[in-house]
């Protein structure tokens, strides 16, 4: 037997599933059960009967799916998978921030650990940050930990001030307004779509700002045949795949060729293998903590969008 063929089996003797964020290398598809961003994810962890969940993604997420599954055992195919935005605050940064704020809601983006949301008053993603921040119905907000994000739902909003964190993604932070300038006179055609994490003057050039599943789908129903994606390479792989499966003959290029985020791409068909055999690197959280943060997370899953 392969490698996929020896998970698919250990899956299936485990009762296990493989849920698999889109910026990981595109093979471990072949062996996930569901592929997509976090919020999906976060969905799917909390619906299935499955006694395993290996999470092919990063720490943050699989702590997400541990919050909403707790009597499931989930477990990361490697431990050195850490987010770099979600690392950049912590329970002691974040307590300095709200006090120099006090009586302001929190809300947190889904890419923090679950310390921290234990200690915010409500969860985002990319894809319902807008929604969940109007329905709170506040003159302003504290956002941690993306700036960038913080600050484009400001934008949106405009009668709510936003008061962000300074986290960022440094992969998104590497493509700048120049590449969106060069690419536009190199691809006259292209629809040009990026994600909200990239700064706020690469938002302001760009045709459509979306959440990585917003990204997939504006870019699978156009009536465009060419489109460049300011946004991870694991989601420009997946689109150029789907493309030649269903004869879309659509092409999708990489905004600029290092937007890799090197800690998604440290899971490996072996690393899954592995955890799933052995059980290693689960993922567990105290009690004081998971209470609180899967709260956070609630609070967001029941807004109505
Ligand atoms: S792309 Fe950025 S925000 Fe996403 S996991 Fe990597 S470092 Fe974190």
């Amino acid at each position: 037997m392969n490698i996929l063929e020896e998970i698919k089996q250990l899956k299936k003797e485990k009762n296990a599933i493989i849920l698999t964020h889109c910026y990981q290398d595109i093979e471990i598809d072949e062996v996930s059960d569901y592929v997509g961003d976090s919020l999906y994810l976060s969905r799917m962890a909390a619906k299935t009967n499955a006694d395993i969940i290996v999470f092919a993604g990063v720490y943050f997420m699989a702590q997400s799916a541990k919050l909403l599954s707790p009597n499931k055992k989930v477990l990361l195919p490697n431990m050195n998978s850490g987010c770099l935005m979600a690392d950049m605050i912590d329970v002691n940064s974040l307590r300095e921030f709200k006090s120099k704020f006090p009586d302001i809601p929190v809300v947190c983006y889904i890419n923090s650990t679950a310390e921290v949301k234990a200690e915010c008053d409500i969860c985002v993603t990319s894809s319902n940050a807008i929604d969940v921040v109007r329905s709170l119905n506040k003159d302003k907000v504290l956002f941690v930990p993306d700036t960038y994000l913080g600050k484009w739902v400001e934008k949106q909003l405009k009668n709510v001030e936003v008061i962000t964190f300074n986290g960022f993604c440094p992969t998104h932070l590497r493509i700048r307004p120049e590449d969106i300038i060069s690419a536009r006179k190199k691809y006259p055609n292209a629809v040009i779509l990026a994600h909200p994490e990239c700064h706020n003057a690469v938002l302001e050039l760009v045709d459509f700002v979306g959440s990585t599943k917003e990204i997939m789908e504006y870019a699978k129903q156009s009536d465009k045949k060419e489109f460049i994606i300011a946004t991870e390479k694991g989601v420009v792989d997946r689109l150029n795949r789907d493309s030649i499966n269903n004869n879309w003959g659509k092409t999708f290029t990489l905004i600029n060729e290092n937007i890799i985020c090197p800690n998604m791409k440290q899971n490996s068909l072996e690393d899954i293998y592995r955890v799933l055999k052995t059980e290693e690197n689960e993922i567990t959280i105290d009690k004081s903590i998971s209470e609180k943060a899967k709260e956070c997370i609630e609070k967001m899953l029941s807004v109505k969008i």
